[in-house]
């Protein structure tokens, strides 16, 4: 059985963009921090199965949806 994962971006806007992932790869909570700022809650959404997903990201601070794609080997 896998463990929780958590992944990281960067946004346009330059906001370090988290999110932490339960063992089916589903978001848990996601985050964007701007540098030396504070954290706000951002809605995260993964597509995809297995080792390759897509994250996307709703920036609080931009506005922007921030697609992004993570391979989470073992
Ligand atoms: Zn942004």
């Amino acid at each position: 059985m896998s463990s929780a994962q958590r992944i990281q971006s960067v946004c346009e806007c330059q906001a370090l963009l988290e999110a932490e992932l339960d063992e089916r790869r589903l978001v848990v909570t996601g985050w964007a921090r701007r540098p030396g700022g504070a954290r706000e809650r951002a809605p995260a959404n993964t597509v995809g199965q297995g080792e390759r997903i897509d994250a996307v990201w709703q920036c609080p601070f931009c506005g922007r949806n921030t697609l992004r794609s993570f391979y989470l080997g073992r």
